[in-house]
Order: structure tokens, then C-alpha cells, then sequence
């Protein structure tokens, strides 16, 4: 039986954590964002696209 843990990254502080350590979720562009804290998603929350922009690592299409 194989238990992988799958792991997110915090987009405020960039930690790992996995879906249930997580002390939040939070749905943004139909991604689920997990965080190490209340406060973290809080923040996330205020102003998602801050840390949504921060992560995506793709160029942008001309
Ligand atoms: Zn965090």
C-alpha cells in the first residue's frame, strides 16, 4: 500500500506543507493554495494575486 503525502507550497512563505498539516486552503483561478498558517492565508486572501503571480514560473504567451 503506498502512502505518498503530497505536498503544496505556501505561496506567502513558500514552506511545504501537505494537505493536512495545512492549517488553511483557500481556492483562487480554481487552484486549491494550502498554508503553514492562519495568517498566511489571510493574507493570501486580501491579495491573492500578490503570491498567485510570485509562483507561476511559465512565459507569458505573446
Ligand atoms: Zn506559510
Amino acid at each position: 500500500m503506498s502512502h505518498i503525502k503530497q505536498t503544496y507550497k505556501d505561496p506567502v512563505c513558500g514552506m511545504e506543507v501537505s494537505s493536512e498539516t495545512a492549517a488553511g486552503q483557500s481556492n483562487y483561478n480554481g487552484k486549491t493554495y494550502y498554508f503553514c498558517s492562519k495568517a498566511d492565508k489571510d493574507a493570501f486572501d486580501r491579495n491573492p494575486d500578490v503570491y498567485v503571480v510570485k509562483t507561476i514560473k511559465e512565459p507569458m504567451p505573446h
